[in-house]
């Protein structure tokens, strides 16, 4: 096994791995799910990874949605290097509204890839499919996705009868299954093709709907609970991580506290005379009716923008209100795919456009949603302790592989 073989991918280098790693993305995993669920009992594998492993608090990126975190965890670098800033962004190129799921905005190689091409077997299984194309993006190996694993072929996911192989039905896109698939796949890959190199990552569908330490919660760690323990009795190295937290975004009467900052806006300056963008947005919105806690403004050019800049930090349920120039220095995002103002609502507060362009039918529970800094701190956790991490004072969640390749005690 041993070798001293490392593979450099954007600027970074990595150990080859002695034991097959996993690492798995929990989409939304607040760290209290975790901490309170072991507190329960309903978590043993973890309560005991977290005695004997390696336990951290990490920051992920801002905004704190999906696709920017999973794309920054399988590259190793931040937004401004791999070009995904949001699921959804104002192109002033093509001057529309796109969709950011497309691997053709995404700048770099990845982790996946780069060890795929040094010869490594490797597997990557998303809950949506919207992530598929990105993770998969150039990879030599297995990528599908719950949603349509009942579709891999071959020749597109680099595997075929994904059911037989994982022995469950497709599940609702809205449900615990969808994510229980992936574990569920990621155990039968492990036992039958024993991949050098995997990447399983989750839906939050549970995490949108219930709090940590609830009883939908507690079920859906304990389910998840069982795989990793069998992962881990498989010989692998496991890693763990989150794409980003969860809060409450309810007032005391239930309803979603809400800023609707087109409406505002256009009360301010007239209608459309500026134009909000909610990068949280994509096609599945059910859940969270497609308000998060960061959104992004495009002024006109003939707009001064700092007096706008100061009347919206005054606004009630605002926490932080940056020029986009700022916003991408600060949080490391790519200018050209954000807007001129940067608002981030408040832990309990959430950000809409029109209210009129929100469909909240949809959502069965009080409002739980992410995309602000109340939503950065995520769980870095490792099956075996860290050898010294030198010279970083704060720990990302996009250096998940840097940590379990470099950093972990011992060889197996
Ligand atoms: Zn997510």
């Amino acid at each position: 096994m041993g070798t001293n073989r490392a593979v450099s991918v954007n600027g970074r280098s990595y150990r080859w791995m002695g034991a097959p790693l996993a690492v798995v993305c929990v989409d939304g995993c607040e760290y209290d799910y975790i901490t309170c669920a072991v507190a329960a009992g309903d978590t043993p594998f973890l309560e005991r990874l977290m005695a004997r492993g390696a336990a951290f608090k990490a920051d992920c990126v801002v905004p704190s949605f999906t696709n920017p975190n999973n794309m920054s965890i399988v590259t190793g670098v931040p937004p401004s290097v791999h070009g995904i800033c949001g699921n959804y962004f104002f192109d002033r190129e093509a001057g529309a509204e796109v969709m950011m799921n497309d691997p053709k905005y995404l700048r770099v190689g990845t982790i996946l890839a780069a060890f795929a091409a040094a010869g490594a077997k490797v597997a990557a299984v998303t809950a949506k499919d919207k992530l598929r194309r990105l993770l998969g993006k150039d990879l030599r190996g297995i990528c599908f996705s719950s949603e349509k694993a009942d579709q891999a072929t071959l020749q597109e996911n680099g595997i075929d009868r994904v059911l037989d192989l994982v022995g469950m039905a497709v599940p609702s896109v809205y449900s615990a299954e969808l994510s229980e698939f992936v574990f569920a796949a990621g155990v039968a890959l492990m036992e039958k093709i024993r991949p050098d190199l995997m990447y399983l990552s989750t839906t939050d569908y549970v995490q949108h709907k219930a709090a940590p330490g609830s009883p939908a919660a507690n079920a859906f760690y304990r389910m998840m609970d069982r795989y990793l323990a069998r992962l881990d009795e498989l010989g692998i190295t496991l890693a763990l991580t989150a794409d980003h937290g969860m809060n409450d975004k309810f007032g005391a009467d239930g309803q979603p506290n809400v800023i609707y900052l087109q409406d505002v806006l256009d009360g301010w300056l007239g209608p459309a005379a500026v134009r909000v963008i909610l990068p949280i947005t994509d096609p599945y919105v059910v859940h969270h009716g497609a308000l998060g806690s960061f959104a992004t403004v495009h002024l006109p050019s003939s707009l001064e923008p700092q007096p706008l800049l100061e009347r919206l930090a005054r606004l009630e349920g605002v926490q932080l209100v940056l020029s986009g120039a700022e916003a991408c220095r600060r949080f490391e995002l790519l200018p050209e795919r954000m807007g001129d103002v940067v608002v981030i609502s408040d832990k309990h507060v959430v950000l809409g456009t029109s209210r009129a362009r929100h469909d909240l039918s949809g959502l069965d529970a009080p409002l739980r949603s992410h995309g602000g800094l109340s939503e950065q701190t995520v769980p870095l956790l490792f099956s075996r302790p860290t050898a010294g991490i030198p010279g970083r004072a704060r720990l990302r969640n996009f250096d998940a592989f840097d940590v379990a390749l470099n950093h972990l005690e011992g060889t197996r």
